[in-house]
Protein backbone atom coordinates (compact mmCIF):
# COMPACT_ATOMS: atom_id res chain seq x y z
CA UNK A 1 0.00 0.00 0.00
CA UNK A 2 0.96 3.64 -0.76
CA UNK A 3 1.32 5.76 2.37
CA UNK A 4 3.22 8.94 3.84
CA UNK A 5 5.70 8.25 6.14
CA UNK A 6 7.46 10.85 8.47
CA UNK A 7 10.65 9.53 9.82
CA UNK A 8 13.22 11.18 12.02
CA UNK A 9 16.69 10.62 11.79
CA UNK A 10 19.61 9.56 14.23
CA UNK A 11 20.06 14.01 14.56
CA UNK A 12 16.53 14.42 15.32
CA UNK A 13 15.34 15.94 11.68
CA UNK A 14 12.32 14.92 10.23
CA UNK A 15 11.14 14.14 6.32
CA UNK A 16 8.17 13.13 4.56
CA UNK A 17 8.29 11.04 1.72
CA UNK A 18 5.57 8.72 -0.09
CA UNK A 19 6.51 5.00 -0.22
CA UNK A 20 4.92 1.67 -0.65
CA UNK A 21 4.40 -0.49 2.28
CA UNK A 22 3.60 -3.31 3.64
CA UNK A 23 0.08 -3.67 4.85
CA UNK A 24 0.81 -5.74 7.92
CA UNK A 25 2.37 -3.00 9.48
CA UNK A 26 -0.63 -0.92 10.18
CA UNK A 27 -1.44 -0.75 13.64
CA UNK A 28 -3.74 -2.94 15.92
CA UNK A 29 -7.65 -1.93 15.80
CA UNK A 30 -10.77 -3.63 15.10
CA UNK A 31 -11.66 -1.91 11.42
CA UNK A 32 -9.60 -1.86 8.39
CA UNK A 33 -10.73 0.74 6.35
CA UNK A 34 -9.84 1.31 2.22
CA UNK A 35 -9.39 5.18 2.64
CA UNK A 36 -10.98 7.34 -0.17
CA UNK A 37 -9.39 10.43 0.75
CA UNK A 38 -8.23 12.43 3.72
CA UNK A 39 -7.57 16.03 4.09
CA UNK A 40 -4.65 18.69 4.80
CA UNK A 41 -5.80 20.48 8.38
CA UNK A 42 -3.52 22.78 10.59
CA UNK A 43 -2.58 19.81 12.55
CA UNK A 44 -1.57 17.80 9.90
CA UNK A 45 1.22 20.67 8.54
CA UNK A 46 2.45 20.45 12.47
CA UNK A 47 3.38 16.29 11.51
CA UNK A 48 4.00 16.35 8.37
CA UNK A 49 6.78 20.15 8.60
CA UNK A 50 10.03 20.25 10.32
CA UNK A 51 10.15 18.54 13.69
CA UNK A 52 7.37 16.59 13.85
CA UNK A 53 4.77 18.85 16.02
CA UNK A 54 2.14 16.11 17.54
CA UNK A 55 3.88 12.99 16.03
CA UNK A 56 4.34 10.71 18.99
CA UNK A 57 5.95 7.91 17.40
CA UNK A 58 8.16 7.14 14.32
CA UNK A 59 7.98 6.06 11.17
CA UNK A 60 4.29 7.39 11.46
CA UNK A 61 1.59 7.93 8.73
CA UNK A 62 -0.07 11.58 10.10
CA UNK A 63 -3.84 12.34 8.42
CA UNK A 64 -5.87 13.67 11.03
CA UNK A 65 -9.43 12.23 9.63
CA UNK A 66 -10.21 10.10 6.78
CA UNK A 67 -13.29 8.76 5.14
CA UNK A 68 -13.68 5.58 3.22
CA UNK A 69 -15.25 1.68 2.72
CA UNK A 70 -14.35 -1.25 5.43
CA UNK A 71 -12.35 -3.82 4.39
CA UNK A 72 -12.46 -6.07 7.12
CA UNK A 73 -14.04 -5.73 10.39
CA UNK A 74 -14.16 -7.83 13.59
CA UNK A 75 -16.61 -5.73 15.05
CA UNK A 76 -20.39 -6.13 14.97
CA UNK A 77 -21.10 -2.22 14.01
CA UNK A 78 -19.23 -2.66 10.50
CA UNK A 79 -19.00 -4.80 7.80
CA UNK A 80 -16.77 -4.94 4.63
CA UNK A 81 -18.44 -2.69 2.45
CA UNK A 82 -19.59 0.40 4.78
CA UNK A 83 -18.77 3.97 3.86
CA UNK A 84 -17.39 5.11 7.14
CA UNK A 85 -15.66 8.51 8.53
CA UNK A 86 -13.16 8.97 11.28
CA UNK A 87 -12.06 12.45 12.65
CA UNK A 88 -9.81 12.98 16.06
CA UNK A 89 -9.10 10.31 18.94
CA UNK A 90 -5.43 11.08 18.08
CA UNK A 91 -5.32 9.53 14.72
CA UNK A 92 -2.73 10.94 12.46
CA UNK A 93 -0.71 11.86 15.37
CA UNK A 94 -0.54 9.08 18.37
CA UNK A 95 -1.97 6.15 15.83
CA UNK A 96 -1.21 5.99 12.34
CA UNK A 97 -3.60 7.96 9.99
CA UNK A 98 -5.39 8.72 6.82
CA UNK A 99 -2.46 9.60 4.61
CA UNK A 100 -2.23 5.76 3.08
CA UNK A 101 -4.03 3.49 1.20
CA UNK A 102 -5.62 1.92 4.13
CA UNK A 103 -6.14 2.86 7.71
CA UNK A 104 -6.63 0.32 10.48
CA UNK A 105 -8.74 1.78 14.02
CA UNK A 106 -10.70 1.06 16.85
CA UNK A 107 -14.53 0.81 15.86
CA UNK A 108 -15.58 3.41 18.62
CA UNK A 109 -13.32 6.03 16.89
CA UNK A 110 -15.33 5.46 13.30
CA UNK A 111 -19.13 6.95 12.02
CA UNK A 112 -20.97 5.29 10.03
CA UNK A 113 -21.42 8.25 6.71
CA UNK A 114 -24.69 10.01 7.04
CA UNK A 115 -26.80 9.29 3.85
CA UNK A 116 -26.74 11.56 1.31
CA UNK A 117 -22.84 12.44 2.23
CA UNK A 118 -20.39 11.12 0.17
CA UNK A 119 -16.55 10.06 1.18
CA UNK A 120 -15.31 13.29 -1.10
CA UNK A 121 -18.26 15.64 0.54
CA UNK A 122 -17.68 14.13 3.92
CA UNK A 123 -13.94 15.09 3.72
CA UNK A 124 -14.53 18.37 1.88
CA UNK A 125 -16.11 18.63 5.42
CA UNK A 126 -13.35 16.89 7.35
CA UNK A 127 -12.12 17.77 11.22
CA UNK A 128 -12.49 21.51 10.07
CA UNK A 129 -16.29 21.23 9.11
CA UNK A 130 -17.19 18.93 12.05
CA UNK A 131 -15.56 20.95 14.34
CA UNK A 132 -17.01 24.13 12.67
CA UNK A 133 -20.91 22.45 13.26
CA UNK A 134 -19.77 21.42 17.20
CA UNK A 135 -19.03 25.32 17.32
CA UNK A 136 -22.63 26.09 15.88
CA UNK A 137 -24.22 23.71 17.93
CA UNK A 138 -22.74 25.00 21.44
CA UNK A 139 -24.22 28.79 20.76
CA UNK A 140 -27.22 27.89 19.68
CA UNK A 141 -27.66 25.60 23.02
CA UNK A 142 -26.12 28.52 25.47
CA UNK A 143 -28.76 31.49 22.90
CA UNK A 144 -27.08 33.07 19.94
CA UNK A 145 -28.27 37.13 20.52
CA UNK A 146 -29.43 39.52 17.84
CA UNK A 147 -26.58 40.63 15.64
CA UNK A 148 -24.22 39.47 13.69
CA UNK A 149 -22.37 36.65 13.97
CA UNK A 150 -18.31 36.88 13.81
CA UNK A 151 -16.13 34.44 12.66
CA UNK A 152 -12.39 34.59 12.61
CA UNK A 153 -9.78 33.22 10.32
CA UNK A 154 -13.20 33.01 7.73
CA UNK A 155 -11.08 31.88 4.72
CA UNK A 156 -9.48 29.12 6.43
CA UNK A 157 -11.07 25.26 6.67
CA UNK A 158 -13.07 25.69 10.01
CA UNK A 159 -14.33 29.50 9.06
CA UNK A 160 -15.10 28.47 5.10
CA UNK A 161 -17.20 25.98 7.01
CA UNK A 162 -18.63 27.91 9.86
CA UNK A 163 -19.84 30.98 7.31
CA UNK A 164 -21.55 28.39 5.01
CA UNK A 165 -23.69 26.67 7.93
CA UNK A 166 -24.65 30.09 10.03
CA UNK A 167 -25.49 31.77 6.53
CA UNK A 168 -27.74 28.81 5.64
CA UNK A 169 -29.24 29.15 9.27
CA UNK A 170 -30.07 32.50 8.33
CA UNK A 171 -27.70 33.93 10.52
CA UNK A 172 -26.13 37.47 9.43
CA UNK A 173 -22.12 36.66 8.84
CA UNK A 174 -19.30 38.96 9.74
CA UNK A 175 -16.35 37.30 8.38
CA UNK A 176 -12.35 38.21 9.61
CA UNK A 177 -9.88 37.86 7.07
CA UNK A 178 -6.27 38.96 6.34
CA UNK A 179 -6.83 38.22 2.79
CA UNK A 180 -8.88 41.03 1.13
CA UNK A 181 -8.70 39.29 -2.08
CA UNK A 182 -11.28 36.45 -0.42
CA UNK A 183 -13.93 39.14 -0.15
CA UNK A 184 -16.02 37.55 -3.34
CA UNK A 185 -15.13 33.70 -1.90
CA UNK A 186 -16.31 34.51 1.16
CA UNK A 187 -19.48 36.89 0.14
CA UNK A 188 -20.60 33.85 -1.89
CA UNK A 189 -20.89 31.37 1.33
CA UNK A 190 -22.86 33.67 2.64
CA UNK A 191 -21.00 36.22 4.84
CA UNK A 192 -23.18 39.81 5.06
CA UNK A 193 -20.35 41.85 5.95
CA UNK A 194 -16.54 41.67 5.51
CA UNK A 195 -14.20 42.90 8.42
CA UNK A 196 -10.45 42.83 7.88
CA UNK A 197 -8.35 41.33 10.05
CA UNK A 198 -6.16 44.46 11.21
CA UNK A 199 -9.12 46.25 12.73
CA UNK A 200 -9.08 43.44 14.87
CA UNK A 201 -5.47 42.70 15.93
CA UNK A 202 -4.66 46.24 17.60
CA UNK A 203 -4.54 46.03 21.20
CA UNK A 204 -6.22 48.25 23.04
CA UNK A 205 -5.66 49.45 26.78
CA UNK A 206 -9.62 49.89 26.86
CA UNK A 207 -11.55 47.40 29.11
CA UNK A 208 -14.74 47.39 26.54
CA UNK A 209 -15.93 48.23 23.54
CA UNK A 210 -19.37 48.82 21.90
CA UNK A 211 -21.06 45.56 21.78
CA UNK A 212 -21.08 44.51 18.17
CA UNK A 213 -21.52 40.66 18.11
CA UNK A 214 -24.72 38.19 18.91
CA UNK A 215 -22.08 35.16 18.71
CA UNK A 216 -18.56 34.70 17.33
CA UNK A 217 -16.65 31.35 16.31
CA UNK A 218 -13.09 31.58 16.85
CA UNK A 219 -10.35 30.06 14.93
CA UNK A 220 -7.56 32.52 15.91
CA UNK A 221 -7.18 33.27 19.34
CA UNK A 222 -4.02 35.87 19.88
CA UNK A 223 -4.75 39.49 20.24
CA UNK A 224 -7.60 39.37 18.06
CA UNK A 225 -10.06 37.23 20.67
CA UNK A 226 -8.79 39.57 23.30
CA UNK A 227 -10.04 42.45 21.15
CA UNK A 228 -13.26 40.55 19.85
CA UNK A 229 -14.57 39.54 23.67
CA UNK A 230 -14.56 43.33 24.31
CA UNK A 231 -17.35 43.83 21.17
CA UNK A 232 -19.41 41.20 22.49
CA UNK A 233 -23.20 41.81 22.97
CA UNK A 234 -24.33 41.37 26.63
CA UNK A 235 -25.04 37.56 27.99
CA UNK A 236 -23.62 36.05 24.22
CA UNK A 237 -20.74 33.59 23.52
CA UNK A 238 -17.52 33.46 21.95
CA UNK A 239 -17.19 29.42 20.54
CA UNK A 240 -13.20 29.34 20.93
CA UNK A 241 -11.86 26.61 18.61
CA UNK A 242 -8.16 27.35 17.54
CA UNK A 243 -5.19 29.38 18.27
CA UNK A 244 -4.26 29.78 14.65
CA UNK A 245 -2.95 33.33 15.65
CA UNK A 246 -1.42 32.31 19.12
CA UNK A 247 -1.90 30.87 22.38
CA UNK A 248 -2.26 33.90 24.46
CA UNK A 249 -5.30 35.80 24.88
CA UNK A 250 -4.25 39.43 25.06
CA UNK A 251 -5.64 42.92 26.84
CA UNK A 252 -8.10 43.27 29.40
CA UNK A 253 -9.29 40.17 29.45
CA UNK A 254 -11.91 39.98 32.44
CA UNK A 255 -14.01 42.81 31.81
CA UNK A 256 -16.36 40.99 29.14
CA UNK A 257 -17.24 38.42 31.30
CA UNK A 258 -18.04 40.43 34.85
CA UNK A 259 -19.62 43.23 33.40
CA UNK A 260 -21.37 41.80 29.78
CA UNK A 261 -21.71 38.18 30.92
CA UNK A 262 -20.39 36.92 27.93
CA UNK A 263 -19.73 33.33 27.73
CA UNK A 264 -16.34 31.91 26.08
CA UNK A 265 -16.98 28.20 25.28
CA UNK A 266 -13.90 25.59 24.78
CA UNK A 267 -14.94 23.53 21.74
CA UNK A 268 -12.40 20.04 21.02
CA UNK A 269 -13.52 17.92 18.29
CA UNK A 270 -11.04 15.23 19.32
CA UNK A 271 -12.56 13.48 22.04
CA UNK A 272 -16.02 13.93 21.21
CA UNK A 273 -18.02 10.96 22.22
CA UNK A 274 -19.79 8.92 19.41
CA UNK A 275 -23.32 10.32 19.87
CA UNK A 276 -21.86 13.78 19.51
CA UNK A 277 -20.37 13.16 16.55
CA UNK A 278 -22.90 11.21 15.03
CA UNK A 279 -25.49 14.29 15.70
CA UNK A 280 -22.81 16.66 14.27
CA UNK A 281 -22.58 14.75 10.80
CA UNK A 282 -26.10 14.11 10.48
CA UNK A 283 -26.55 18.34 11.23
CA UNK A 284 -24.18 18.45 8.32
CA UNK A 285 -25.76 16.73 5.82
CA UNK A 286 -28.76 18.78 6.88
CA UNK A 287 -27.77 22.07 7.39
CA UNK A 288 -24.68 22.88 5.24
CA UNK A 289 -25.08 23.56 1.59
CA UNK A 290 -23.46 21.24 -0.42
CA UNK A 291 -23.42 23.42 -3.15
CA UNK A 292 -21.67 25.73 -1.28
CA UNK A 293 -19.10 22.78 -0.40
CA UNK A 294 -17.08 22.57 -3.93
CA UNK A 295 -16.22 26.51 -3.97
CA UNK A 296 -14.23 25.42 -0.49
CA UNK A 297 -12.17 22.31 -1.75
CA UNK A 298 -8.50 22.40 -3.13
CA UNK A 299 -8.15 18.26 -4.57
CA UNK A 300 -4.62 17.32 -3.95
CA UNK A 301 -2.75 13.87 -4.21
CA UNK A 302 -0.39 11.98 -0.76
CA UNK A 303 2.46 13.68 -3.45
CA UNK A 304 1.48 17.26 -3.07
CA UNK A 305 1.33 16.61 1.31
CA UNK A 306 4.68 17.92 2.43
CA UNK A 307 4.28 21.08 0.19
CA UNK A 308 0.50 21.77 1.13
CA UNK A 309 1.55 20.80 4.97
CA UNK A 310 3.82 23.64 4.90
CA UNK A 311 1.20 26.51 3.53
CA UNK A 312 -1.72 25.75 5.83
CA UNK A 313 0.83 26.80 8.25
CA UNK A 314 1.23 30.27 6.89
CA UNK A 315 -2.12 30.49 7.28
CA UNK A 316 -2.16 30.31 2.78
CA UNK A 317 -4.37 27.50 2.14
CA UNK A 318 -8.13 28.55 1.21
CA UNK A 319 -11.44 26.29 2.64
CA UNK A 320 -10.91 22.55 2.50
CA UNK A 321 -7.34 20.86 1.01
CA UNK A 322 -9.17 17.32 -0.08
CA UNK A 323 -6.43 14.05 -0.81
CA UNK A 324 -7.58 11.68 -3.06
CA UNK A 325 -5.80 9.04 -1.23
CA UNK A 326 -6.73 7.01 -4.35
CA UNK A 327 -4.24 9.11 -7.13
P1 LIG B 1 -6.59 27.13 8.46
O1 LIG B 1 -5.11 27.37 8.36
O2 LIG B 1 -7.31 26.55 7.31
O3 LIG B 1 -7.32 28.51 8.81
C1 LIG B 1 -6.83 29.40 9.79
C2 LIG B 1 -7.12 30.82 9.31
O4 LIG B 1 -6.79 31.74 10.36
C3 LIG B 1 -6.27 31.25 8.13
O5 LIG B 1 -6.78 30.81 6.90
C4 LIG B 1 -6.32 32.76 8.27
O6 LIG B 1 -7.60 33.19 7.78
C5 LIG B 1 -6.35 32.96 9.80
N1 LIG B 1 -5.00 33.25 10.34
C6 LIG B 1 -3.87 32.54 10.15
N2 LIG B 1 -2.85 33.10 10.82
C7 LIG B 1 -3.35 34.19 11.45
C8 LIG B 1 -2.78 35.19 12.31
N3 LIG B 1 -1.48 35.18 12.65
N4 LIG B 1 -3.62 36.15 12.80
C9 LIG B 1 -4.93 36.17 12.47
N5 LIG B 1 -5.51 35.26 11.65
C10 LIG B 1 -4.73 34.29 11.16
O7 LIG B 1 -6.82 26.24 9.77
P2 LIG B 1 -8.17 25.54 10.27
O8 LIG B 1 -9.32 26.40 9.95
O9 LIG B 1 -8.17 24.13 9.84
O10 LIG B 1 -7.90 25.54 11.84
C11 LIG B 1 -7.88 26.79 12.55
C12 LIG B 1 -7.43 26.56 13.98
O11 LIG B 1 -8.35 25.69 14.62
C13 LIG B 1 -6.05 25.90 14.14
O12 LIG B 1 -5.42 26.45 15.26
C14 LIG B 1 -6.40 24.44 14.37
O13 LIG B 1 -5.39 23.73 15.05
C15 LIG B 1 -7.66 24.57 15.18
N6 LIG B 1 -8.58 23.44 15.14
C16 LIG B 1 -9.14 23.03 16.30
C17 LIG B 1 -10.05 22.01 16.33
C18 LIG B 1 -10.72 21.66 17.61
O14 LIG B 1 -11.17 20.53 17.78
N7 LIG B 1 -10.83 22.59 18.52
C19 LIG B 1 -10.35 21.23 15.11
C20 LIG B 1 -9.80 21.80 13.89
C21 LIG B 1 -8.91 22.86 13.93
P3 LIG B 1 -7.76 34.54 6.92
O15 LIG B 1 -6.70 34.46 5.85
O16 LIG B 1 -9.16 34.50 6.41
O17 LIG B 1 -7.50 35.67 7.86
Amino acid sequence: MRALIVEKDDEGQTSASVQDIEESRLPEGEVTVAVEYSTVNYKDGLCIGPGGGLVRNYPHVPGIDFAGTVEASDDSRYKPGDKVVLTGWRVGEAHWGGYAEKARVKADWLVPLPDGLSTRAAMAVGTAGLTAMLAVMALEKQGLKEGPVLVTGAAGGVGSVATAILAKLGHEVAAVTGRPDQEAYLRDLGATQIVPRDELTEVTRKPLEGEQWGGCIDAVAGAMLGRVLKQMKYGSSVAAIGLAGGAAIEGALITPFILRGVNLLGIDSVMQPYENRLEAWSRIAHDLPMEKLEAMVQPATLADLPGLGADILKGKVRGRVVVDVTA
